[in-house]
């Protein structure tokens, strides 16, 4: 049993940011001085109106987003819009590239190839064990969307700067990283996000897509399943799920007011980072799985010289208060997911417990 809150290393749910968890708590009986929480209040209620439309606001403020863009929230997380995205994009005769650089990119691909849709899988880097983001790759111009998964949370590797597909519209999986670094969004025609990691807690996509992209959603489509539907009803056409919605319009709040927006943002996440990845590299001890180049500023995996060692580190992390620094379970290892919310004293913590576990093992 814990007395206090610990570091937290999850790669998803993950942290949220104290502030927010402690304004939740503060409002959570009496909302919006409305008498009842936010969990009972109308979805179409006029607080309620004023929680997605600001979570709105501050979506396009903060990734500077124009008119084009529209922001939605959908249900089913991140895996939904793998069947999504090609049932709304891709009509039969047309084709979409993609590039699978891990575990969700090849699920991504399986639930279009599930749906018989063309794929053309441009580049991989399967070939080394999904360790970097592959370069100079060969996209097609009659593509009818390039998808790409921005950041890969489970072998650690994340797009340094977004591939020039000449005018095919860019989507990206930014499950864990939407909002951890300012990028132009204007090559991308849809952009989604699972909550969980980055900006809330899980329960609640968020989906930006840019308005042609609208235009391409054929009739057949079921209307939950429908980008037009969440789009033409602000994402209110059925009850969406208020209270992950709220705590997103809350991390967004955080991320403007208290952060200060995507820039200085990504410049507190290098510092944690580099910081880690700096000490990963002095020591013998520790190995960093991913190429240099392909590095995460989100998700720090890395190896000990054994998995004995690594089943120890885990475990002694945990009982210093340092939790979640277990590796996914497909591929073994250590990794420290290091979003928003975690501040640089538990990047620090972690180091200083690093150093001492090396010491005492090495
Ligand atoms: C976690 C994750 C997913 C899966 O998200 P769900 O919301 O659980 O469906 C997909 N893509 C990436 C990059 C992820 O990190």
């Amino acid at each position: 049993m814990k007395e206090k809150r610990i570091y937290n290393f999850n790669p998803g749910p993950a942290a949220l940011p104290l502030p927010v968890l402690e304004e939740i708590r503060e409002s959570f009986l009496n909302f919006g001085g409305s008498g009842m929480s936010v969990t009972e209040v109308s979805h179409r209620s006029a607080q309620f109106d004023e929680v997605i439309n600001d979570a709105i606001e501050r979506t396009k403020r903060l990734l500077k987003l124009d008119d084009k863009f529209r922001v939605l929230f959908i249900q089913g997380g991140a895996s939904m819009q793998f069947c999504m995205i090609p049932m709304n994009f891709m009509k039969d005769g047309q084709s979409a590239d993609y590039v699978n650089t891990g575990t969700w990119s090849t699920k991504a691909i399986k639930e279009a190839q599930i749906q018989g849709k063309t794929v053309n899988v441009v580049a991989s880097s399967e070939d080394k064990d999904f360790s970097y983001i592959p370069k100079d790759i060969p996209f097609n111009s009659d593509a009818v969307y390039a998808h790409i998964t921005s950041n890969n949370t489970i072998k650690g590797t994340q797009w340094a700067s977004f591939p020039d597909t000449k005018g095919v519209p860019l989507i990206s999986d930014m499950s864990s990283d939407i909002m951890s670094r300012a990028f132009d969004v204007n090559p991308f025609g849809f952009i989604y996000a699972g909550a969980q990691k980055n900006i809330g807690p899980a329960g609640v996509c968020m989906a930006i897509i840019r308005e042609d992209m609208l235009e391409m959603v054929p009739d057949s489509v079921p209307s939950m399943l429908k980008y037009t539907t969440y789009s033409s009803k602000n994402s209110l056409y059925n009850t969406p799920p208020c209270f992950a919605i709220y705590t997103v319009q809350l991390v967004l709040k955080w991320l403007e007011e208290t952060i200060g927006g995507l820039d200085k943002m990504e410049e507190i996440n290098r510092k944690k980072a580099d910081r880690l990845y700096s000490f990963i590299d002095s020591s013998d001890f520790y190995r960093g799985t991913a190429e240099l180049e392909s590095r995460s500023i989100m998700n720090i995996t890395f190896r000990l010289p054994s998995e004995e060692l690594e089943k120890s580190f885990v475990q002694k992390g945990l009982e210093n208060d340092l939790g979640g620094l277990k590796g996914h379970r497909s591929v073994g290892g250590c990794r420290a997911s290091i979003y928003n919310p975690t501040p640089p004293e538990a990047v620090e913590t972690l180091v200083d417990f690093m150093k001492t576990f090396e010491k005492e093992n090495g």
